[in-house]
Formats: structure tokens, sequence, C-alpha cells
């Protein structure tokens, strides 16, 4: 028979927007020290709106933004979706776009009216020996916003900038974890510059930037090494093994379904504030059965 403690809290969690999907795990939950946040689509919205789009090399800027957003036609990336926007908005036509592929954890790359585009991060330029930080792009990135290279066969033609916004819910979220004595972190693929504006601008405890998806589960493992019990929130595909890997794996509802599967805890209302909700279940249920 079910212990009616842990019917109680069958409905608890319903009623606070947690779907349980391994309760072995979330009973573990009142024993965390550390949460690691994905940052993109967790801890932010993931909404990027393009704030600024710079030409290199005398290429105008629309230019920039007319192949980047041909080749971001085809991606599901939320900066392919704000790039695509930001073209329509300005009125560029469309270009013919074929062979699309993801360069994953670092862009994508496509064939364009017959010539190879990619958008990428700077760290994929980095690794090209190629500059990232010229012509004034290097204070956009200072300025925290998420900035992506297009290249035009291989040359750098011009960089675009976008913005995404922190949910209002995460400052709490890292606040109240704190008042728990729990440790708030933050993994992301993007630039150093913008996860060291996201940290501090939240006050977590640490963070991991320009950590590709493969890394991600490995992060995890090191963060538990340092015998911290971890739970780690994620809303893509590549947070899936990073999920698994640590003591509770937690996904965004409107996350992908990768993420979902990958999970223990899936919050349902996709709301950070309700990692909360899971800790203080945890504790209250399981100390009382003890
Ligand atoms: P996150 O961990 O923040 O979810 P990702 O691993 O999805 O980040 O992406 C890491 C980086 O790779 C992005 O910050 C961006 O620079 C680049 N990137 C990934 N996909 C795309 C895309 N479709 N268009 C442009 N850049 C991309
Ligand atoms: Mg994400």
């Amino acid at each position: 028979a079910v212990p009616l403690v842990v019917a109680v809290s069958t409905k608890l969690t319903a009623q606070n927007g947690l779907l349980i999907r391994d309760r072995a795990a979330f009973e573990r939950a009142r024993d965390l020290n550390a949460v690691i946040f994905d940052k993109t689509g967790t801890l932010t919205e993931g909404r990027f709106g393009v704030s600024d789009v710079v030409g290199r090399g005398g290429v105008k800027e629309a230019e920039v933004l007319a192949w980047a957003a041909a080749l971001e036609t085809q991606s599901q990336h939320p900066i392919a979706q704000g790039i695509v926007r930001a073209a329509a908005e300005r009125g560029i036509a469309p270009k013919r776009v074929d062979r699309f592929q993801s360069l994953t954890g670092r862009g994508a790359e496509a064939v364009v009216e017959g010539r190879d585009v990619k958008v990428v991060s700077p760290g994929y330029l980095r690794e090209q020996g190629l500059d990232p930080d010229g012509d004034g792009i290097r204070r956009l990135a200072e300025q925290g916003k998420t900035v992506v290279h297009v290249l035009l066969d291989d040359k750098p033609i011009g960089a675009i900038a976008l913005a995404d916004v922190i949910r209002p819910e995460s400052y709490e979220a890292v606040r109240r974890l704190k008042a728990m004595g729990i440790r708030s972190m933050m993994l992301t693929g993007d630039a150093k510059a913008v996860a060291r504006t996201v940290a501090g601008e939240l006050g977590l405890d640490d963070y991991f930037a320009e950590v590709l998806p493969d890394q991600k589960a490995a992060k995890i493992r090191e963060v538990k090494a340092r015998g911290l019990s971890v739970a780690m929130i994620g809303d893509g595909v590549n947070d899936a093994p990073a999920l698994v890997e640590s003591d509770l794996g937690i996904a965004i509802g409107a996350g992908t379904d990768v993420a979902i599967e990958a999970a223990d805890v899936v919050l349902v209302r996709s709301n950070p504030l309700d990692v909360f909700a899971i800790l203080a279940l945890s504790r209250a249920t399981y100390n009382k059965m003890v």
C-alpha cells in the first residue's frame, strides 16, 4: 500500500505543478546542497531579440542579417528564432537555403544561394584562429549580450548581438535556495562575458561558460566530486545527459521532450521558483516518514 504521507505528497506535488517521474530521486532531493541551472530557457526566458548588427570588412548590416536569417529558418534554436524575426521585421527578403546542419553547441551551417554560410559562437571563431572581438564587438559581449558571428565561405562578414531577459522568478529562486543553505550555479554554452553578467546579476555562487553539450555531464560529475549532492535543471536536448548525471534531474515543462524524458521531476509551470517547492516538499514528506 502507498503510505499516507506519500499519497498526500503526490497531491501536494501536483498542486505545486510538479510531475514526479522518479520518486526515489525526489526523495533524495531533501539532501541536496547545490542546484545547477542551465542559462538559456531556464534562468532566462530564452526569447532572444536582436539588439545590434555589425558588418565587418565593408559588408552592410542588412546583408549580414539576410545570410544569417536564411540559414536560421532551418534551426530550432532560440537564437535562430530571434534572427529570423529581426530579418522579417526589417523586410529582408528570404534567400534560398539547403543542406542545413547544426554544429552542436557552436552554431549552424547551410548552403545559401550556393554559398557556405555559418552562424557560430565566438568560441568557434577562436578555434579557427579568427578574432571574435574586433569592430566593437567585444563591447556588445561585455554588455551581457549573446553575440553570434556570420561567416560567408568561412570569412567573417559580421556579428549579431541578441538580448535575452532573466526570468523575474529566477532572482527569488536563487535567494530562497541560499536561505536554505543550497548553492546555485549555472551551466551554459554561451560566452563567458554573458555568463559573468547573468551570474553577477542573480548572485550565483558559481558558473561554467562555453560548455559544449557533450561536456555538460562531465561538469556535473566535477561538482559531485566536490562532495556536493547536485540537482540539474534544464530545458534543452543538450541538457539531457547532465540531467541523467545529476542526483536529481529537473526539466522545464516547456522544454524539449528529450529533456523531459531524461528528468526525474518536471516543472509543469516552467517556473524556476518551483525548484524550491521540490526541496521543501521532499524535506517535509520524508522527514515525517522517518
Ligand atoms: P545553451 O547552453 O545556452 O542552451 P547551446 O549549447 O544551445 O547554449 O548553444 C551554445 C552556443 O552555440 C550559443 O550561445 C551560440 O553561440 C551557438 N549556437 C548554437 N546554435 C546556434 C544557432 N542555431 N545559431 C547561432 N548560434 C548558435
Ligand atoms: Mg537551455
